[in-house]
């Protein structure tokens, strides 16, 4: 166990944290050089590093646009989303899954650590790709895991994200509405025509009547080929609920 994830009193962390940095100094985890302090993973530069996606999208999926052309217009679509649309309504990302947004994702995801907390929130404060206004109504769901994989795992990325979206937009978070019902291989090494086929069938929604017209916000750590939110969103549509959003922290 990390000394970040022991459970230390409150006023006294501050002190514990001077103590420990002085006895065994942290290092960046991307770039390795700089001492940071006590409760962070990155160092400034690194955190100042990343690239938030703010640039001209595909107004669907997300998807950075060629702004070589006249675009992005507010209905700009891209050529996949006009060819074969997606189950959901739209979908935004943090930022760039690449260099230091990566590494942090990868940290986080094979090292269960609650202080990947602070280094998201961090995130989050310093920008979000949806306005306020876009998500009047919407509850937060978060993409689920295996109840295996979450055992195995004692850390649910997605699950994490998702409540601090839900903390900081002051939205409703929805419970086990969404739930994993089969393990699935790891989408990583697959082709898209391959994660597609990976999740069919994954995912099980809760009853209509919860669902019934509900705008959702499904919140994911990163968004590749949109094979697996889109397949859950496909579930949540049959229920019958309202427009879905996605939002994923990093885009590859
Ligand atoms: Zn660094
Ligand atoms: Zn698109």
């Amino acid at each position: 166990m990390n000394s970040r994830d022991q459970k230390i009193p409150k006023g006294f962390s501050n002190v514990w944290n001077f103590f420990w940095d002085s006895l065994f100094p942290q290092l960046c985890i991307y770039c390795e050089g700089e001492r940071i302090n006590g409760g962070n993973f990155l160092c400034g530069d690194c955190r100042e590093a990343i690239q938030f996606l703010k640039e001209a999208l595909c107004h669907t999926c997300g998807a950075p646009a060629d702004i070589s052309y006249d675009f992005p217009r507010e209905d700009f679509q891209c050529g996949l989303c006009r060819k074969k649309p997606f189950a959901f309504d739209r979908a935004r990302s943090q930022g760039r899954y690449d260099t230091v947004l990566k590494e942090l994702i990868h940290f986080f995801k094979y090292r269960p650590q609650r202080g990947a907390v602070s280094e998201i929130k961090f995130l989050l404060e310093q920008f979000f790709p949806y306005e306020k206004e876009d998500l009047k109504g919407f509850w937060v769901l978060p993409i689920p895991l295996f109840k295996n994989k979450l055992q195995e795992r004692q850390f649910d990325q997605a699950h994490l994200i998702a409540s601090l979206v839900a903390k900081q937009f002051s939205l409703p978070m929805g419970q086990e509405w969404l739930v994993k019902i089969r393990d699935t291989a790891p989408q990583a090494k697959k082709n898209k025509t391959e994660r597609v086929r990976n999740m069919r069938g994954a995912f099980s929604a809760a009853n209509r009547e919860i669902l019934a017209g509900k705008d959702l916000l499904l919140v994911d750590d990163v968004f590749t080929t949109g094979a697996t939110v889109s397949e859950a969103s496909k579930v949540l549509k049959r229920s019958n609920c309202g427009r879905i959003y996605i939002f994923t922290l990093a885009r590859a």
